[in-house]
C-alpha cells in the first residue's frame, strides 16, 4: 500500500469525524434552544464532548423537556403526559392511570 493512499484515508476519516462532531455540536445546541436553554452553553458542551454530549443532551432534554412542556401548557394540556386527577377521598393529585390512590389507597375509578 502506497503511503499516499494511507494519507488520503486518514484525511477522509478525520474529515468525516469533524463533520459528525460539528453535527453533534449543533444538534446539541438546537435541542437546548428548543427547550429554553442557553444555545451558547450547549454549543460549548457539544464542541467539547461531541457525540457523547449529544447523547447526554438528548437524554437530559427528554427528561427536563417534559417538565418544561408541562409548565408551559399546564397539566392535561396538549401533551402525552398522563392525566392528573384528584383522589375523591383524600384530594391528592394522582395519575388517572392508577387504579387506586397512591396516598390513601382508595379506588379512583369505582369498582365494577
Ligand atoms: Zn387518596
Amino acid at each position: 500500500m502506497a503511503p499516499a493512499a494511507v494519507d488520503v484515508k486518514i484525511i477522509a476519516i478525520i474529515s468525516v469525524g469533524i463533520v459528525v462532531w460539528l453535527f453533534c455540536m449543533y444538534t446539541c445546541a438546537e435541542l437546548a434552544r428548543s427547550n429554553g436553554q442557553s444555545y451558547g452553553l450547549w454549543v460549548t458542551i457539544g464542541f467539547l464532548t461531541g457525540p457523547f454530549g449529544l447523547a447526554f443532551a438528548w437524554a437530559y432534554f427528554r427528561l427536563t423537556g417534559e417538565r418544561h412542556r408541562r409548565m408551559r401548557y399546564g397539566v392535561g394540556g396538549k401533551s402525552d403526559l398522563p392525566e392528573i386527577i384528584q383522589c375523591p377521598r383524600c384530594g391528592q393529585s394522582v395519575p388517572s392511570a392508577f387504579e387506586c390512590c397512591q396516598f390513601c389507597g382508595s379506588p379512583l375509578h369505582g369498582r365494577r
